[in-house]
């Protein structure tokens, strides 16, 4: 089935082609239709399913007609990034409607946001606080609104905006089209999605599986050499596209400097950054000027770079669906990719539920003429005589060097570790 089967209007289809898609991925073949028929829709589909073409084009054509200058569709996003791409998705797939999309998010000014609310866009994508700001100055105008998308209403939730969007809900006009997408539906979404959703057409890509084209393998390591190994699993990868993942911002900082100092370039992306810095990243990244993006969950959400090749999770997940999300921003479309995660004895458990959601078992792996007997860093002892056998099964191709005259990690020091490797110990009875 080709995007012919939607009957979209040339201007669209130029859009379609100019994004060289082909074939609609699963959620747009489910979602386009309810909502080219003005149905409201409830969207399953995790980030990397195309499912912001699904809403973008039923959109654009839908207010390809009717009145310009009002704003008539409202996105509304978890994150700033996110708010960003879905607005350059937006411009990109309408590039030849004359339909102009703006954003608008906290930490810039508000001055050329207001601005732009005024008779400038038909399209607005925003995160919640920001715009309830917009709404309480009297620069948006909410009475044109025909369509209103909510994306990652879980993100919305986890952080904590759903106060703030029912207020949104409530300054829309009643008579409108309502689309919910989410990569989870927790309880209190399910209340949300019933109070403003009409009779909805509930359309489901299957959360919990991975993308397809993407390789997994786990990387026992203990805590102290996750960055060596990090170091040594980049170089290896020999990609110029690695989106690292870490628990905390702090982490995030730290790792991006230390691959920084091993020569690659690299920059960090999470919450305690600067509206300038974040979107500096981003570009980078997106330019290919930035090879490594160490970054945190909420910060990379909805993070669009089709050319990733490898997720590296620094740090395990907590839940397995952010373990999928995460990893559904490498192998996106038809691209193939790599997803390692290092993990160490604590992790066990949380790599078993993994394992349960994925419905099969991830690949252990040991890197090769690695250093895992290595002790932690200025404990004053050399390769200290533990032994740490390695598993027989895969390691990662060596090819690639840092790009900029980076060091091998330093694997020096010393410091005794237990034994027999966990991911050789016996497991626990269930
Ligand atoms: P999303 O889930 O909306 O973040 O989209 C994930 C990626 O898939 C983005 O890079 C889109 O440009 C891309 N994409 C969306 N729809 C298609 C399609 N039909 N064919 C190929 N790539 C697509």
């Amino acid at each position: 089935m080709g995007f012919s089967a939607f009957n979209f209007s040339p201007t669209i289809m130029a859009g379609v082609r100019g994004q060289n898609y082909t074939e609609p991925t699963p959620i747009q073949a489910e979602a386009i239709p309810p909502v080219l028929e003005g149905r409201d829709v409830l969207g399953l589909a995790q980030t990397g399913t195309g499912k912001t073409a699904a809403f973008a084009l039923p959109i654009l054509q839908r207010l390809s007609a009717g009145p310009r200058g009002v704003i008539r569709a409202l996105i509304v996003a978890p994150t700033r990034e996110l708010a960003e791409q879905i607005r350059a998705n937006f411009a990109a797939l309408g590039q030849h409607t004359g339909l102009r999309a703006i954003a608008v998010y906290g930490g810039v000014s508000a001055g050329a946001q207001a601005h732009g609310l005024k008779g400038r866009a038909e399209i607005v994508v925003a995160c919640p606080g920001r715009l309830l700001d917009h709404m309480g100055q009297g620069n948006f105008n909410a009475k044109n609104v025909e369509v209103l998308v909510l994306d990652e209403a879980d993100q919305m939730f986890d952080m904590g905006f759903l106060p703030d969007v029912r207020k949104i809900l409530a300054r829309l006009p009643a008579t409108r089209q309502t689309l919910l997408f989410s990569a989870t539906m927790p309880d209190a979404l399910r209340g949300l999605a019933h109070e403003c959703l009409r009779n909805p057409v509930t359309v489901q890509v299957k959360h919990t599986e991975a993308v397809a084209t993407v390789t997994h393998a786990l990387y026992p390591v203990v805590e102290h050499l996750k960055t060596p190994l990090l170091l040594e699993l980049i170089r290896r990868a020999g990609s110029e596209s690695i989106l690292v993942f870490t628990k905390t911002k702090h982490r995030a900082k730290r790792v991006a400097e230390k691959v920084k100092n091993a020569g690659w370039s690299a920059t960090d992306l999470q919450g305690n950054l600067s509206q300038n810095r974040r979107k500096a990243a981003m570009d980078g990244f997106r330019s290919g000027k930035i090879h490594v993006l160490v970054a945190t969950d909420i910060a990379a959400r909805g993070i669009d770079v089709s050319q990733i090749t490898h997720v590296i999770n620094y740090d395990i997940t907590d839940t397995p669906e952010a373990y999928v999300h995460r990893i559904g921003r490498t192998g996106r479309a038809a691209k193939t990719g790599d997803a390692y995660t290092l993990v160490t004895a604590n992790d066990e458990d949380m790599i078993r539920v993994i394992e349960r959601k994925l419905g099969k078992t991830i690949e252990r792996r040991t890197l090769e003429n690695f250093d895992y007997r290595a002790g932690p860093p200025n404990s004053g002892q050399k390769n200290p005589g533990a032994h740490h056998p390695a598993p027989s099964h895969g390691h990662a191709p060596a090819h690639g060097q840092p790009p900029h005259g980076g060091q091998r990690p330093a694997n020096a020091g010393g410091g005794p570790s237990s034994g027999r490797p966990f991911w050789r110990r016996r497991r626990r009875p269930r």
